[in-house]
C-alpha cells in the first residue's frame, strides 16, 4: 500500500481533490503508524458528487437492467482478483484479523452478485381485467441520486450492501466511507473505476459529520442508508424526515446468547467465543451477554474462562493472532472504563482484559474479558460496549432469560444454543430481535435475505441487501390501463 500522505481525493466523476484542507489522520491500530490523511470534506465536495450523480442519471437509467449488470458482473471478478490485497487494506486500517478481513470481503462480493439478479428482482407484477377490459400493471423504477454513509467495522463489505443494488436498480450512488477507515473504500473505488462504469455512476465523498449532513440537506438527493451507533442514526433518520428523503437507518446493538443446559458444550463454547471475541467485539452482531441457564451454569462459565483466556491477541497481519486491537485510543479507554464501572456495580471479574494476556504494548488492544454475574441495575447490562467484553447473566428458566433478553432496548441480534427443537421454537417466536441465531454465533443474513434489526437497533421499514434492497432503492408506479376495440382504427 502507498504510503502518500497526500489527502485522499473524491471521487466525483472522476478523482477530484477536496474544497477544504482540514484533513484527519487515518492511523493502523495495531501500531499506530500512520497511513494516510482523509479530507473532512464539505458541502462542496458534497455539490460536487451530486451534481455528477445528476448528470449521469437520465442515461443510467435508459440503460437496459441487462446492460447495467454487466458492471456488476466484471466488479464481481476484480474485487474476486484483489481479495488479498484488499484484506491487507483492511486489516492494517481497521486491525481485524486477515481472515476476518477476506471473510467480509467475500460478503461484499455475495452482495454483487445477488445484485446482478436485478432483471428478476426488480420486476413488477400484473393483472388482466381489474375491471372489464381494463389491466393494472406495477412498474419499479428508480429513485434518481441515492447515497449512503457507513461506519468503521466492516469497511469492506458495508459499502456493498448498498452499492450494487443502487447502481443495479438504475440510480446514481453517492458513498460517504468512515473518515476512521477510508482506504479499503478508496481502493475498492479504483477497481470500480476500471469496470468503466460512465462518471458519475457511482461517487465517493470523504469526510464526517459536514459531508453527511450536506447529504441529508441536498434537495436533490432522494434517499440515504445510514449503518453506524444508534444516536447518529436517530439523528440521521429524523433530518431525512425533515427533509423529505426515504432513509433506512441501521443502529448500535446489544445482543445476547442464551445457553440451555443441553446445548454442546464445545461447540457452544468455541462458537459464543468467536461471536464475543472476534474483530476485537467491534461487530454489530457480536454476542455480548450470555444468559446462562439452569444446569448450564455448572460447566458454561469455566468453558467460556478457559477459551477466552486463550484467544491470541496481536497485529491482524501476523499468522495465528486471533483477535486485534481496538480501533483508537479513545475506544480502548472508553471499554476500560466501562470494565472498571461493571465491576464497580458488583460483577465478579473473571478475566481482565486490561492487564497482562498477549497483546502488545503498542496499538489500542485490550484481551479478551469476562464478567459474571453483572446486575441488571448495571449501566453495562444495557450499554452497547463495542469491545472484546462478554457479561454472565445467570437464569433459572428458558422464560425468565428470554424476559431478560426482550428488557434490553436494543433488537440487532438474539441466538440460542440448545438439543431443544420446541425451546428453540419459543425463542424465535418471542424474542423481539430482527436476527435469531439457532446455534449460531453470528446471525448475519446472507445478501439474498434482508439484515434485519429491530427497535434501537433499525429506524425505518425496509432493510439493507436482498429483496428489501430493491423495495427500498425503486418507486412503485401502477398504471391502469383500457384499450377499447371500438377506440382502435381499423387496420
Ligand atoms: P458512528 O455512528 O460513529 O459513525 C457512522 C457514520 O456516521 C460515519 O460515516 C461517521 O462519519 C458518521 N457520523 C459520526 N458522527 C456523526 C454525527 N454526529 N453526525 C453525522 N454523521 C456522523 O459509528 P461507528 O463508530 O463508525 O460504527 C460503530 C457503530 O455502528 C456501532 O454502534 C455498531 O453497532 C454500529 N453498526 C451497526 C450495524 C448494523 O447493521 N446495525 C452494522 C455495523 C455497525
Amino acid at each position: 500500500m502507498s504510503r502518500n500522505f497526500q489527502p485522499l481525493r473524491h471521487y466525483a466523476g472522476g478523482w477530484r481533490a477536496s474544497n477544504v484542507e482540514d484533513c484527519a489522520d487515518v492511523i493502523n491500530p495495531a501500531n499506530g503508524e500512520k497511513l494516510a490523511c482523509v479530507p473532512l470534506g464539505a458541502k462542496k465536495d458534497v455539490d460536487a458528487a451530486v451534481q455528477a450523480a445528476i448528470s449521469a442519471f437520465p442515461k443510467w437509467r435508459r440503460t437496459p437492467p441487462e446492460e447495467r449488470i454487466q458492471y456488476l458482473f466484471k466488479l464481481k471478478q476484480l474485487l474476486e482478483r484483489h481479495l488479498e490485497e484488499l484484506a491487507q487494506i483492511c486489516t492494517e486500517e481497521n486491525g481485524k484479523t486477515l481472515a476476518e478481513s477476506r471473510a467480509e470481503l467475500g460478503r461484499a462480493i455475495e452482495n454483487v452478485e445477488v445484485a446482478c439478479g436485478i432483471p428478476t428482482l426488480m420486476q413488477g407484477y400484473n393483472l388482466e381485467d381489474v375491471a372489464a377490459g381494463i389491466d393494472e400493471v406495477m412498474i419499479r423504477q428508480p429513485l434518481g441520486v441515492v447515497a449512503a454513509i457507513t461506519p468503521f467495522n466492516f469497511p469492506a463489505m458495508i459499502p456493498f450492501w448498498f452499492l450494487p443494488y443502487a447502481i443495479a436498480c438504475g440510480n446514481t450512488f453517492i458513498l460517504k466511507p468512515s473518515e476512521r477507515v477510508p482506504l479499503t473504500t478508496q481502493r475498492a473505488f479504483e477497481l470500480i473505476e476500471e469496470i468503466g462504469l460512465p462518471p458519475g455512476v457511482v461517487n465517493l465523498v470523504h469526510g464526517g459529520k459536514a459531508v453527511v449532513d450536506g447529504l441529508l440537506e441536498h434537495p436533490q438527493v432522494q434517499a440515504i442508508s445510514f449503518v453506524g451507533s444508534t444516536p447518529v442514526a436517530k439523528y440521521v433518520y429524523a433530518k431525512a424526515a425533515v427533509t423529505g428523503k426515504r432513509a433506512q437507518c441501521q443502529g448500535g446493538a446489544k445482543n445476547h446468547v442464551l445457553i440451555l443446559p443441553d446445548a454442546d458444550l464445545d461447540a457452544t463454547t468455541r462458537i459464543v467465543t468467536d461471536s464475543a471475541f472476534g474483530c476485537a467485539g467491534q461487530r454489530c452482531l457480536a454476542i455480548s451477554v450470555a444468559v446462562v441457564v439452569g444446569q448450564a451454569q455448572k460447566e458454561f462459565p469455566k468453558a467460556l474462562l478457559d477459551a477466552a483466556g486463550s484467544i491470541r491477541v496481536g497485529n491482524g497481519l501476523d499468522p495465528g493472532v486471533q483477535m486485534g486491537p481496538l480501533i483508537t485510543r479513545d475506544s480502548k479507554a472508553r471499554v476500560a472504563k466501562l470494565i472498571g464501572q461493571g465491576v464497580k456495580d458488583g460483577a465478579d471479574l473473571l478475566l481482565d482484559g486490561r492487564n497482562g494476556g498477549s497483546a502488545p504494548s503498542a496499538g489500542n488492544f485490550l484481551n479478551p474479558t469476562l464478567l459474571d454475574n453483572l446486575p441488571p441495575s448495571s449501566a453495562l447490562s444495557h450499554t452497547e460496549i463495542f469491545g472484546p467484553v462478554l457479561s454472565l447473566v445467570r437464569a433459572e428458566t428458558l422464560e425468565e432469560g428470554i424476559e431478560i433478553i426482550a428488557r434490553n432496548s436494543y433488537g440487532n441480534m438474539a441466538s440460542i444454543f440448545t438439543s431443544s427443537g420446541a425451546a428453540a421454537r419459543k425463542f424465535r417466536y418471542e424474542v423481539p430481535a430482527g436476527n435469531i441465531g439457532v446455534n449460531i454465533g453470528v446471525a448475519a443474513p446472507m445478501a439474498y435475505f434482508p439484515f434485519s434489526g429491530w427497535r434501537d437497533s433499525f429506524f425505518g421499514t425496509v432493510h439493507g441487501q436482498g429483496r428489501d434492497a430493491i423495495e427500498f432503492y425503486t418507486h412503485k408506479k401502477v398504471v391502469v390501463e383500457r384499450w377499447p376495440q371500438e377506440w382502435s382504427r381499423r387496420f
